[in-house]
């Protein structure tokens, strides 16, 4: 037999291993020192109390006769279907039901969506970039290449015609950087992408942080981009789902390509080898939607925001170049004289300790760079921008 020999090609997932090993060490030769975690990519705030109560509520329905659930819909209960199509209609995009497929989370379904898509398409990846993207592609064996994300284009990048995709992964408001393109920006990738053939894979899975009017929150909103794009979303961050798993993906009708409806794909991958979301899990999904749940999780995004403001305001106060922090939980700072990201986090952590990410690790042109995440205790955000910035000031 054969095993997928692709595997190989895969480098150690030691970027999170390498920073968790690092500080648990620093904390142990210091047990005196209390070390700070701006490195999270995860929430800390509970869930809303509307989703708590849908939960509840959805668990007693499991322990009646008369509402018990077994298997659910394929592609998620009416309630939560038409919940999101709500959602998107205030965003000015309307979704036909069965347009929207109800998963257990963006990190999922960008793996699983290349089950449609052939061998031999010609990848787009920006670089720096969510790892899960290019992992996912040399497990299938597929071509990949990289997109320069850099402090020119504001890590930004725009189309270049003399490049042939046939897959291109979008992810805005990103992770690293937090940098978000604008409706303007998103137009000319959707260009690109229809004169090209292409197939745009955007992740909106942090679009409930964008604040800026010229940002879009769904790629949905630039015409023409149900016939070239496909959108995965999640609740893990604009709800704090990230131990709940629930998201969506939604995979217009109008995307055909070779003759083919990417939506029947899809639906036919979904019904073979999901057997779909938890009741319990699609009941809290449908209160975030509710009225309360909305302004509740908004209460939440708050808090981050306000996070995240305090860190720009340090590194504004220090004259640090930097992205994200506006319609992002991440900032993307410049590692400060010349070090390199492995450099400033050891730095850091020895004489602020203060903990966050080395940009090198998620990708080539994040060297030189470092991650924040405002996803920390507001106390605890401002202690380690306090201490970052004594120690700069040194
Ligand atoms: N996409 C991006 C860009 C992410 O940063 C993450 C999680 O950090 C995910 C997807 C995964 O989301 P989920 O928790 O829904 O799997």
């Amino acid at each position: 037999m054969n095993i997928n020999r692709n595997f190989l090609q895969l480098k150690d997932g030691y970027l999170f291993a390498t920073v968790a090993q690092k500080t648990k060490a620093y904390a142990a030769a210091h047990p005196e020192k209390k070390v700070i975690r701006l490195s999270i990519g995860d929430v800390t705030r509970p869930l809303a109390p509307a989703v708590i109560r849908a939960m509840h509520a959805a668990a007693d329905d499991m322990a009646r006769k008369e509402t018990f659930k077994g298997y659910g819909p394929d592609f998620g209960y009416a309630f939560l279907v038409d919940a999101i199509r709500a959602y998107y209609r205030e965003k000015g995009v309307c979704l036909d039901y069965d347009e929207v497929f109800v998963s257990d989370g963006a990190k999922s379904d960008c793996g699983n969506i290349l089950d449609i898509f052939g061998e031999d398409n010609l990848v787009l990846v920006p670089d720096p970039v969510y790892p899960v993207y290019v992992d996912t592609n040399l497990m299938a064996g597929r071509r990949i290449v990289y997109l320069n994300a850099n402090e020119q284009n504001g890590f930004l990048p725009m189309p270049d015609p003399a490049v042939k995709a046939d897959i291109v992964y979008l992810c805005s408001p990103n992770n690293p950087t937090g940098a978000a393109y604008t409706r303007e920006q998103l137009s000319a990738w959707v260009s690109y992408a229809r004169e090209r053939g292409a197939v745009i894979l955007y992740d909106a899975a942090y679009e409930f942080f964008v604040t800026d009017p010229a940002c879009c929150r769904s790629i949905f909103e630039v015409e023409g981009a149900e016939e070239c794009a496909i959108e995965l979303c999640s609740l893990s961050k604009t709800a704090g789902f990230t131990g709940v798993r629930c998201g969506y993906t939604v995979v217009p009708k109008a995307l055909v390509r070779g003759g083919v409806s990417l939506n029947k794909l899809w639906a036919r991958r979904q019904s073979t080898k999901f057997n779909g979301v938890s009741y319990v899990t699609q009941c809290a999904a449908a209160a975030v939607f509710s009225e309360e749940g909305m302004r509740e999780c908004r209460e939440n995004i708050a808090y981050y925001r306000k996070n995240a403001a305090c860190i720009a305001a340090c590194l504004d106060s220090l004259g640090i170049w930097y992205t994200g922090g506006k319609n992002s939980p991440y900032l993307w700072m410049k590692c400060p004289q010349g070090m390199t990201s492995w450099e400033f986090f050891d730095r850091l952590l020895e004489e602020a300790n203060v903990v966050g990410t080395p940009g090198s690790g998620f990708g080539r042109n994040g060297e030189g760079y470092f991650r924040l995440t405002a996803f920390g205790d507001a106390a605890e955000t401002e202690e380690a921008c306090r201490r970052m910035a004594a120690w700069l000031r040194k």
